[in-house]
């Protein structure tokens, strides 16, 4: 321990999106606590247990601090000076070799974990000729950006729920009162949803028991990958006897009519998957879908959209773009990309290529 005396730091933590204040003790160099900030505005204190263990990660004796390189079969610290050459000589063999265009590049990290690191990888990528990148996108967040550029025109649209207003709240298969770090970040969960539960209802479909479950008002529990049957069964409730409240000008409500069939879904059965297996997809669409016909998009007690701080979306008007596919691998081209991105990963799937209903939201 540091003989140093301590002082108090304010910070923030950048493990995941939600950015909690933070007041680190530092004795010199040495991180003695780390705690929440009750002076930053939206965490108010909060801090999740890995927030709190900032500083044991910091001094963890496996951390890796400095670079190192594998000699003779063996890793072995070397300074900044001798890696960065080392990389670049590599880089510069396969530029030689095959061509700038030849190499493949992954986007991984976002802003929040370091703010250099897009401007700079952007800029690495131009001065290579914009070769095929690859990104998480096509992993494990294809269908919010997939359907907000097909239901709105635009990937970037990302909802977030009005907690403070929301009054009939309707989880699908996530588990935000441990998980809540993703891009609808939400700081104290254990707190937010008994507001939102005393205010009005909130229901969770997941086919397990989870935290946020037992939380709601009401647990549904379809089988696995269901979800959409039950969506779609609510919007076709919400169709035949409402209410409506389409607070924006819709367009395909007839398409929507004929692709939801009136029957219930039935347990076993699996009535409207038969043509939806991209279960994933559909169960975005059909969420964004419920949230417009009940008038609570873009609306206080629903959900709205952050305009970025450095984007500012809300100060120029969004560029309409009618089709997210984009070309992919020539290898296989039958399996598109999207924005740009070519696919990490691709699946068979008897349905790939069918083209959903369109309902289209216009911006006034
Ligand atoms: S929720 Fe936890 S991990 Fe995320 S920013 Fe806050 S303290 Fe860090």
């Amino acid at each position: 321990m540091s003989d140093q005396p301590i002082v108090s730091k304010r910070s923030y933590c950048k493990i995941c999106t939600n950015q909690c204040g933070v007041v680190i003790d530092v004795a010199g160099d040495e991180i003695v606590k780390v705690k929440g900030d009750f002076k930053h505005p939206l965490s108010k204190g909060y801090t999740c247990p890995k927030g709190r263990a900032l500083g044991q990660s910091h001094r963890h004796p496996n951390a890796i601090t400095r670079p190192l390189i594998r000699k003779n079969g063996q890793l072995v610290p070397i300074s900044w000076s001798e890696c960065l050459d080392d990389l670049a000589a590599r880089l510069r063999k396969v530029v030689d070799t095959y061509g700038p265009k030849r190499g493949r590049y992954l986007f991984r990290q976002r802003p929040r974990h370091g703010r250099f690191r897009i401007p700079h990888g952007r800029h690495l990528y131009k001065s290579l000729g914009n070769p095929p990148k690859f990104s998480p996108l096509t992993i494990d967040g294809t269908a919010k950006v997939l359907v907000a550029s097909l239901v709105g025109g635009f990937p970037g649209l990302s909802p977030k729920t009005d907690n403070d207003n929301v009054d009939m709240l309707l989880y699908v298969g996530v588990n935000p009162m441990v998980s809540h770090g993703h891009n609808t970040g939400m700081f104290n969960s254990g707190s937010t949803y008994p507001r939102c539960r005393k205010r009005g209802e909130v229901w969770t479909i997941d086919p397990l028991l989870t935290e946020t479950a037992k939380y709601s008002t009401r647990h549904i529990a379809p089988y696995p990958g269901k979800d959409y049957a039950i969506l779609a069964w609510l919007t076709r409730e919400i169709l035949d006897g409402g209410p409506i409240d389409l607070a924006q000008p819709v367009c395909g409500i007839e398409e929507l009519l004929a692709a939801i069939p009136p029957e219930r879904p039935r347990r076993g059965r699996n009535r409207h998957g038969r043509d939806m297996s991209s279960s994933a997809n559909i169960t975005q669409w059909l969420a964004w879908v419920l949230t417009i016909l009940t008038g609570m998009m873009n609306r206080k007690g629903g959900v709205w959209f952050h305009p970025g701080f450095l984007t500012r979306f809300d100060s120029f008007e969004l560029p309409i773009m009618d089709n997210p596919f984009s070309p992919g691998a020539p290898t296989m081209p039958e399996v598109s990309g999207i924005i740009g991105d070519w696919p990490c990963a691709a699946l068979t799937g008897r349905n790939r290529g069918r083209q959903y209903p369109r309902v289209r939201q216009f911006r006034r």
